[in-house]
C-alpha cells in the first residue's frame, strides 16, 4: 500500500478492531440514522464502536421546511449538533460519503475509507429539479430552499399561485396537499386571499388517494371551501419559465408564484453498487421489509428512504424510523448474541396539517410475500383543528427526544 493510500484509510478514533468490539458504522445523520444512533447506543453503549458519517454537522428535520417557507420556524429550531450524540458513545465524522463498497466492508469518503462490521445507511433521496425545469419554480425541499421561498412569500401581494407535482416519486406523499390548504390560510391572515388564486396539479386523478376514500373526501371538501383548484391525472410537459406557465398536455396553466415539488432518485454512493435494484418505480436500494436487511450482504442494513418504494411504504420519515429501529434491533441482537424481533410497522399515522385543520389517518401495515401493504387499508381517527397540534407535538417531541 502507497503512503497516499494509507493515509486514506481511516481509524476512527476508539474504533481499532484491536479492541474486540464490532463497528457499527450508520452513514447519514437524518431521520433513520438519527434514529439508529439512539436506539444502538441504548442497546450497544461500551459493548460495539458506534460511528455515524454525515455530510452535515447537524441533524436538519425535513418535515420542518415548510414552517421555516412559510415564516412559522427559525432554522436554528428545526435542527439538532450531531455532536450531542457523542454523549451517547457515537462517535459522529463529518465527511461526504462517495460510495459503498460492500464486498470490502468499507465506506469510501472524502476523508478517507472507514471500514466496519455492520453498516446501517440511511441517505434519504436525492432531488431532481432538471427534469420538468422545476428549479425554476420556489420550493421546501432543502434548508436552503426553504428560506428563499420564505423570503418570496414575504413579498407576494397576490396573483396565481401554482403547485406543480409532476410525478408521484418525491418526498412525503402528503406534503403538497398540505401545502395548499396551508397557503389558503396564510394568504386569508394576509388579506390578500381573494386577489389569489391556488391550483395543485398532482398526478393523481384525485387528491390524496394513497390514503382512502375518507382522505379523499375530506381534502375535496377542504378544496372546495377554500376555493382551491386541484388539476388531477394530467400528463406533464414542463415548466417554461420564460412565459410563466406549466405546461401539461392540451393545457397551460400560468402562475405568478409557483411551488414545484422535485422529483427524487436513489443517493449516488449508491449507484454502480450490488445494494441497488431496478423497479417500475426507478432504480432503489433492495432491503428485506422487516428488518431492512440488504439482500445481498448480511452485514448491511438500508432502512432508509431509498429502501421505501422496494419495501412496499411511502417514501417518508414515519416508515423510516421504523424500519431504522428494526434494523437497528436486529444488529444489537447479532452483536450481544440475543436475538430480538424486529418489529417491523405494523400502522402508520399520518398527521396532515392543512393550515387551521389537522387530519390524522390510520394506515394499518400487512406482510404479503415479503413485501408490506398499506394501500386500502386507511381510515380517519381524527379531523379536527386540535389534529394539526397532534402533529405539531408530535413533530416537536420527535425532534426533542431523538438524541
Ligand atoms: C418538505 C418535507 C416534508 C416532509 N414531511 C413529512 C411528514 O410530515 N411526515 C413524514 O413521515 N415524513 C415527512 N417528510 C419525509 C422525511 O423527512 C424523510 O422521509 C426522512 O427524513 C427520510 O429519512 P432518511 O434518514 O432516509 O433521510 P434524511 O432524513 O434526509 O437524512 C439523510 C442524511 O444523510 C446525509 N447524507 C446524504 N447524502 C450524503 C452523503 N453522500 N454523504 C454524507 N452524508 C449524506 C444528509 O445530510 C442527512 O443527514 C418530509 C420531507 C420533506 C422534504
Amino acid at each position: 500500500m502507497r503512503a497516499s493510500e494509507r493515509q486514506l484509510t481511516i481509524t476512527v478514533k476508539g474504533t481499532a478492531k484491536d479492541d474486540g468490539m464490532k463497528t457499527v458504522v450508520i452513514a447519514g445523520g437524518g431521520v433513520g440514522g438519527v434514529v439508529a444512533a439512539k436506539r444502538l447506543s441504548e442497546r450497544l453503549k461500551g459493548k460495539a464502536n458506534l460511528v455515524l458519517i454525515s455530510d452535515n454537522e447537524k441533524y436538519v428535520f425535513p418535515p420542518y421546511f415548510a414552517n421555516v417557507a412559510l415564516g412559522d420556524m427559525q432554522p436554528e429550531e428545526i435542527s439538532l449538533p450531531l455532536s450531542k450524540l457523542e454523549e451517547r458513545g457515537v462517535k459522529f465524522m463529518k465527511a461526504r460519503i462517495k460510495s459503498f463498497d460492500p464486498d470490502n466492508r468499507k465506506v469510501v469518503t472524502d476523508s478517507g475509507d472507514v471500514q466496519y462490521d455492520y453498516l446501517l445507511a440511511s441517505l434519504g433521496s436525492e432531488l431532481d429539479f432538471d427534469t420538468y425545469n422545476l428549479a425554476s419554480g420556489y420550493h421546501n425541499f432543502t434548508l436552503e430552499g426553504s428560506l428563499k421561498m420564505r423570503d418570496a412569500l414575504s413579498s407576494f401581494n397576490g396573483g396565481k399561485v401554482v403547485i406543480f407535482t409532476p410525478s408521484p416519486m418525491y418526498r412525503c406523499g402528503i406534503y403538497p396537499f398540505e401545502i395548499a390548504n396551508q397557503l389558503d390560510v396564510i394568504f386569508r391572515r394576509r388579506g390578500i386571499r381573494d386577489k389569489s388564486s391556488i391550483t395543485l396539479i398532482h398526478p393523481f386523478k384525485n387528491p390524496i388517494e394513497p390514503l382512502g376514500p375518507e382522505a379523499v373526501r375530506i381534502t375535496n371538501e377542504q378544496f372546495q371551501k377554500r376555493g382551491i383548484t386541484y388539476v388531477g391525472g394530467k400528463k406533464p410537459v414542463k415548466v417554461d419559465d420564460a412565459r410563466k406557465v406549466v405546461v401539461m398536455e392540451g393545457e397551460e396553466f400560468p402562475y405568478d408564484f409557483l411551488v414545484t415539488v422535485p422529483l427524487i432518485k436513489v443517493p449516488s454512493p449508491f449507484i454502480g453498487t450490488p445494494l441497488v435494484k431496478s423497479t417500475p418505480m426507478g432504480d432503489w436500494t433492495d432491503a428485506d421489509a422487516l428488518t431492512g436487511r440488504s439482500t445481498k450482504y448480511d452485514d448491511v442494513f438500508l432502512p432508509g428512504e431509498h429502501s421505501m418504494p422496494v419495501l412496499g411504504l411511502p417514501t417518508a420519515g414515519v416508515p423510516v424510523h421504523f424500519t431504522s429501529l428494526a434494523s437497528s434491533s436486529v444488529i444489537s441482537g447479532e452483536i450481544l448474541g440475543e436475538p430480538v424481533d424486529p418489529g417491523q410497522i405494523s400502522a402508520m399515522v399520518c398527521a396532515m396539517d392543512y393550515g387551521d385543520l389537522g387530519l390524522v389517518i390510520n394506515c394499518d401495515v400487512k406482510e404479503e410475500n415479503g413485501a408490506l401493504k398499506w394501500i386500502g387499508s386507511c381510515y380517519s381517527v381524527l379531523t379536527s383543528p386540535l389534529g394539526k397540534y397532534v402533529k405539531d407535538m408530535f413533530y416537536r417531541s420527535f425532534l426533542l427526544t431523538s438524541m
